[in-house]
């Protein structure tokens, strides 16, 4: 597995993945972290352990969440096998836990303030930018101590707006909503640029963030369900550290 990981700040350390270097055989090969598109859950398990062993974290310490496309926040107050259901953000102030978000087009956001203490994820598609779910999140972030001003994000892979061609009725409501997102597909068709449009909601709430990769739809290394259907999902890790007591 490519494994890219860095920081936000000294207590909070992130890592993405790509699909190469894991256990997942076809339609899955290699690196998948997803848990409900039918892959073999101990191949699962063991791509989701190298993952969050970048970021120095056990297997069994990362919390999942099973999104519908919504803009609910799940506040994960301790370790959980199970993954949180009916959410598309996880938020925690938990030291040594670590946050799992998995996409294959979809636009995945790992969220730090270090200085507050506070993580989060998010998973956001063209819904979770029509209903907000990156503004949601931080609110949720907010209420347990952190400032907009001191988060910063990482904006993972996602597809592109030139790749990610809708209908005109998709097209001309989320641009309604959020006009970074307006791209052209090929032919000339409507397209959206949800990274644009996650990027500069993040902006508009004093967050700063910086971009890892590219776009899933082409690039051989990342999946994508536009491209492949049953497919498996690559996807980011964060977590926090516990305050140290400088002597
Ligand atoms: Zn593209």
């Amino acid at each position: 597995m490519a494994i890219v990981t860095g920081e936000l700040g000294p207590r909070v350390r992130w890592a993405f993945s790509d699909r190469d270097g894991g256990m997942s055989g076809a339609p899955y090969e290699s690196s998948n972290l997803a848990d409900h598109v039918g892959d073999e859950p101990e191949h699962v398990k063991a791509n989701r352990a190298a993952l969050a062993a970048a970021v120095g974290v056990e297997v069994a310490h990362v919390v999942s969440m099973a999104p519908v496309h919504g803009n609910d926040v799940g506040h994960v107050l301790g370790i959980s096998a199970e993954p949180v259901p009916r959410v598309d953000a996880l938020v925690t102030t938990v030291t040594g836990s670590a946050l799992l978000v998995v996409a294959a087009d979809c636009v995945p956001v790992l969220l730090g303030d270090s200085e507050a203490g506070v993580i989060a994820v998010v998973h956001a598609g063209w819904r979770g930018v029509l209903s907000d779910v990156v503004g949601t999140t931080i609110a949720a972030m907010v209420d347990l101590g952190a400032e907009p001003r001191r988060t910063r994000a990482v904006v993972g892979p996602a597809i592109c707006g030139q790749c990610y061609d809708v209908p005109r009725d998709r097209f001309d409501l989320v641009v309604a909503e959020a006009p970074a997102a307006v791209a052209v597909a090929s032919e000339g068709r409507p397209g959206l640029d949800l990274r644009a449009a996650v990027v500069e909601r993040l902006r508009g709430l004093g967050v700063a963030s910086s971009l890892h990769a590219g776009c899933t739809s082409e690039s051989a290394n990342l999946y994508s369900f536009r491209r492949d259907g049953l497919t498996g999902r690559h996807g980011g890790v964060i977590t926090l550290l516990p305050v140290t007591v400088l002597s």
